[in-house]
């Protein structure tokens, strides 16, 4: 589903996207294999996401979205199956290491944001930068427009320890798309904040979706953060993990923080409570 262009919504980001789609999920599962013996964490999943979509994992603790996540991540390799980023294969069946090419469209934002805390904001968010060799003057200008992007231009000389835990999860955000890749995925961003901080994270991570076109994958256990923020909610099941419904969302964007209280939310939040088995 593509969305409308709201306020003269740039063109989405398409780089790579030559097969149509942004992340192409065939067969993929995992077995972890450890100590303890064998854990099948995610039977074999088919997924097609499009590029500038916002998909959000869903699903009850240990389920298997961290592991899928990781997997789209290059960060864990597939038991089995393929994934393919825009046009290039990031895990071809049977692969053991992930293509370095299709890397490097992909960020990355974990549950902790991990900023160094000796080094200034800007130099934290620039960090990814260094190791490309990419000039001070380059890095300090990339930096400060991430920053602006996600509500930080005046903390760029700043350490760490001066941020809230909000803040510094905006300085993971600016990190992650450093490099500028296509597609940012985000590992429960916002676990560990309280409510109302969360809710602003929310409408600032739309805004910036709806600013950048990037492809958004998050993984939450929150309902009302996949309602608010999701255009197609995958549910996963109890492990092992199966995707168990796919629910589409279709508010209109920019979407007010209200929206939450719309009967239409509510149904389709209750929806998701019973298929969970919480309703
Ligand atoms: P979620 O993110 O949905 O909470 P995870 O993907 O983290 O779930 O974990 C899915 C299942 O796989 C859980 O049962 C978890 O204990 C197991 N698991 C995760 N990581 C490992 C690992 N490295 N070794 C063995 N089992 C693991
Ligand atoms: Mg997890």
């Amino acid at each position: 589903m593509q969305q409308p262009a709201p306020g003269g919504r740039p063109e989405k980001d398409r780089s790579g996207a030559g097969s149509g789609a942004a992340i192409s999920i065939r067969g993929v599962g995992k077995e972890y294999v450890g100590d303890g013996g064998r854990v099948r964490a995610l039977l074999p999943t088919d997924l097609e996401i499009r590029p500038g979509e916002f998909v959000v994992l869903l699903g009850p603790s240990g389920c298997g979205k961290t592991t899928l996540l990781r997997m789209l991540g290059g960060l864990i390799t597939p038991t089995e199956g393929s994934i393919v980023i825009g046009d290039r294969p990031l895990f071809a069946e049977g692969d053991t290491e992930p293509s370095r090419d299709a890397l490097g469209s992909l960020g990355f934002v974990f549950q902790q944001a991990t900023l160094l805390p000796w080094r200034r904001i800007w130099k934290n968010i620039a960090l990814p930068l260094e190791v490309k060799r990419v000039s001070r003057k380059e890095r300090r200008r990339r930096a400060a427009e991430l920053a602006e992007m996600v509500g930080l231009a005046a903390f760029l000389d700043h350490y760490p320890r001066a941020l809230s835990g909000g803040m510094q999860q905006r300085v993971a955000i600016a990190r992650a798309l450093i490099h500028n890749p296509s597609i940012l995925l985000m590992d429960e961003p916002f676990g560990a904040l309280d409510a109302m901080t969360r809710d602003r994270m929310n409408v600032m991570l739309q805004e910036l979706w709806l600013e950048t076109g990037k492809t958004v994958v998050l993984v939450t256990h929150s309902i009302s953060e996949a309602v608010y923020l999701a255009d197609r909610i995958v549910l996963l099941s109890q492990r092992p993990g199966r995707i168990q419904d796919i629910v589409e969302v279709d508010f209109p964007r920019p979407r007010p923080l209200e929206i939450t209280k719309a009967p239409r939310f509510g149904e389709i939040a209750h929806h998701l409570r019973e298929q969970l088995g919480e309703a």
